[in-house]
């Protein structure tokens, strides 16, 4: 079993994803198939746990843009069909191929790198549309002639196309409505110039949860899995989702004594004058620990009540702990997640630190130990009953 000294660590409930991904079937209707995105380390929370706990539910294809994270995870044994979304450069491609990892053309370059692997094969390729994004893809202006030609060229096969309109609030529904009908437009010529690739998709979380009209056979599905709502509530709410990043906790490494009035202050930044009892958490900066924005003030719960972080720097963290009772060395500190009566949120954090939900989540994993729900699971053998000690 892997030892783990720092007292810090994240809570992942891998049936909130698999219970998520159930809904995100049913919400697609026969009709359409689900892809799970798993980029960014599955939003990270472990792209491997993540994987196996969608396998359980019977997903069959991943999309990821991250080359390495695919390529690890072929190396842990895992076969499902995966596409990637981009993020690399045409040199990558024949390593993706080597890796059964499915390319996503979108230029002459991606194309001519797949070609000149192919060996006689008709590899599948995926190609991106830029519907309106501005992103990635070649323009829907230009694409149908891009596809045209690419489906004449030898050594591939266009098995899927697809397009990205994500959007937050009620004037981006419009916008990808109407850059969805350009999209729905494409794929209707195409069909008359007789290509009908296997895959079509163009909604991915803000489309499924609008419940918004679709021309395509796929959804790709990435929030929501997580349990993570990528709309404001003048569009949808978040329904039967369920956050699966459930909790983020320390322990106490050290609690301070203070005379009152005594001066602790280090610079201008930390405001201990006040303090009488100080705890300090090994987590800091180099964590993923932030300072709160100006004007908002960062709060943990500490045996059930709300103590305000006062310090923060490389490794540690600094409370003022004046209102919590007796709190000792080792005692369990909740920043994010329930104690006692009351609550903090991944919301409230993106209000501390002015950004939204999936970046707090980001901020801390892969630095925090994970722990997950299912103890089979768990690296570090145990569930939340104590944590790493
Ligand atoms: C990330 C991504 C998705 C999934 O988006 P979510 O809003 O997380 O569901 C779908 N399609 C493309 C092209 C993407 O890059």
């Amino acid at each position: 079993m892997s030892e783990h000294h720092r007292p810090c660590w994240i809570e992942i409930d891998l049936e909130a994803i698999e219970r998520n991904y159930v809904e995100a079937v049913r919400r697609a209707g026969p009709n359409r198939s689900v892809i799970a995105s798993i980029k960014g380390n599955a939003y990270g929370h472990g792209v491997s746990k993540i994987v196996s706990a969608l396998n359980r539910q019977g997903a069959v294809i991943y999309w990821t843009g991250h080359v390495d994270e695919a390529t690890a995870l072929r190396r842990e044994g895992v076969n499902n069909k995966i596409i990637m979304f981009g993020g690399y450069l045409p040199s990558s491609i024949p390593r993706l191929i080597a890796e059964k990892l499915i390319p996503t053309i979108y230029d002459p370059e991606g194309a001519d790198a797949v070609a000149a692997v192919a060996n006689g094969n008709a590899l599948s390729v995926y190609v991106k549309v830029d519907s309106g994004l501005g992103r990635l893809g070649v323009p829907v202006s230009e694409a149908e002639d891009f596809i045209l030609k690419l489906a004449k060229k030898p050594g591939l096969a266009i098995e899927g196309v697809y397009t990205h309109l994500p959007f937050r609030d009620l004037s981006g529904k419009n916008w990808a409505l109407g850059c969805a009908s350009k999209f729905a437009d494409l794929l209707d010529r195409l069909k008359r110039r007789g290509v009908a690739p296997e895959v079509t998709q163009l909604w991915g979380s803000s489309g499924l949860l609008a419940d918004l009209p679709d021309s395509c056979n796929t959804v790709c599905i990435g929030h929501l899995l997580y349990g993570l709502s990528p709309v404001l509530p003048e569009v949808a709410t978040a329904g039967d989702f369920q956050p699966a990043f459930t909790a983020m906790k320390a322990r106490l490494i050290h609690v301070g004594h203070h005379a009152a009035g005594a001066d602790l202050a280090i610079g201008s930044s930390y405001q201990i004058k006040n303090a009488r009892v100080t705890g300090v958490l090994g987590i800091g900066t180099g964590d993923g620990m932030r300072r709160a924005i100006p004007g908002k003030k960062i709060e943990v719960l500490v045996h059930g009540k709300r103590a305000p972080v006062i310090g923060v720097s490389l490794e540690h963290t600094v409370l003022d702990l004046t209102n919590v009772d007796d709190p000792r060395v080792g005692d369990e500190v909740v920043l994010i997640g329930a104690s006692g009566a009351d609550k903090i949120s991944l919301s409230d954090w993106g209000e501390w630190l002015g950004v939204g939900a999936l970046e707090v989540i980001l901020n801390f994993s892969g630095r925090a130990s994970q722990q997950y729900a299912n103890p089979a699971d768990n690296i570090w053998g145990r569930f939340a009953s104590a944590g790493p000690s």
